[in-house]
């Protein structure tokens, strides 16, 4: 069975999106890599929500150090909804790059990214970049038909019956209100 790389950023997201998975013939594992949490707490408690569905989860080192200077001076744009200030593109491919070394170094045929259907992330801006990925690393990577607003309520539904945390902000400094 051909092996799927999922990048989660929170359970939430990804329970939006669960159903469809199942329905592919893939074999699933979780790759929690956030450094842009901006604590170690906050990222250990997304990190911990997925033990509530039964997949393999590997987790990706925390470095909030390296995640900042990748952002390359941009850390200062102004907050945005959707997220899709020039600081979220970088952080965006900080990420999705980090899945796709990890799935090409673990032979992983596929990758998944939950932001990939979101209204609240630049999805073209994410969506282009992993099919540019797809033919840098011969990864395939996998994008779900499903609209943007059937995600949400799955996601809000199926969130409440697992008593998921649900997080007010994005994850990094920047995305919190001040
Ligand atoms: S708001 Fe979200 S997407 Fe944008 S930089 Fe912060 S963590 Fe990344």
């Amino acid at each position: 069975m051909n092996k799927c790389l999922i990048h989660v950023c929170c359970l939430p997201c990804l329970l939006g999106e669960i159903d469809k998975l199942r329905e592919l013939n893939l074999n699933y594992s979780l790759f929690f890599s956030n450094s842009n949490m901006d604590t170690l707490s906050e990222f250990n408690k997304r990190k911990d929500e997925l033990s509530k569905l039964n997949y393999p989860i590997i987790i990706d080192e925390y470095d909030h150090g390296d995640w900042l200077s990748s952002l390359d001076c941009l850390e200062k744009d102004p907050k945005t909804y959707p997220e899709n200030s020039d600081r979220c593109l970088a952080c965006l491919k900080y990420r999705l790059k980090r899945a796709f070394d990890y799935a090409k170094k673990n032979n992983f045929q596929y990758v998944f990214s939950t932001l990939s259907i979101s209204l609240y992330k630049d999805t073209d801006y994410l969506n282009k970049l992993g099919f540019d990925f797809e033919k840098q690393y011969g990864i395939k990577y996998l994008l779900l038909n499903i609209p943007p607003n059937e995600w949400k309520e799955v996601s809000l539904k199926k969130s409440k019956e697992l008593n998921c945390y649900r997080q007010k902000y994005c994850g990094c400094e920047f995305s919190k209100d001040s």
